[in-house]
């Protein structure tokens, strides 16, 4: 790993290849459930410039809020190469304007951090190839009618 690589690492994670996709962020210490793995860093973007990027073929990009998204390609901590899982162990919450990784369960040192991407701005087509043993077959959460509204 190059040396800016680490360097920039938020503590506690680390890169490495992964059985999902290409390299994924591992815990290098174990973190207890619901407690905080990372902030989300990267280059606060409109989501307009978001769907502007969208057609790159590695997207680092995460919504933030209704108007921002994060691009996690630009000044990244680590996090921007969590993969997808349909069965995560962390999920994203946006805190006083920051977006934080968070444990969905007790996490081991070594474990692969997932999220669920759940409307991700990949194709709803993008297949999914994590392990996972109930796989929905798609990055993306299909939307159906039934469902839209309560
Ligand atoms: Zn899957």
């Amino acid at each position: 790993m190059a040396a800016s690589t680490k360097r920039n690492l938020a503590p506690g994670l680390t890169i490495a290849q992964s059985p999902i996709h290409g390299n994924g962020c591992f815990a290098a210490v174990r973190f207890a459930r619901r407690k905080k793995i990372a902030e989300y860093t990267g280059e606060k973007i409109t989501n307009a410039e978001a769907q502007r990027r969208a057609h790159r073929r590695v997207l680092r990009i995460s919504g933030l809020d209704g108007r921002y998204s994060i691009d996690g390609s630009v000044g990244g901590n680590g996090t921007h190469y969590i993969n997808h899982s349909c069965r995560p162990n962390c999920f994203l919450q946006t805190v006083h304007g920051r977006l934080l990784v968070l444990a969905l369960r007790d996490i081991r040192a070594g474990e692969e951090i997932t999220l669920d991407y759940v409307d991700s701005m990949h194709s709803d087509q993008k297949r999914c190839t994590c392990v996972a043993s109930d796989c929905r077959g798609t990055i993306n959460k299909r939307r159906t009618r039934a469902t839209s509204r309560r």
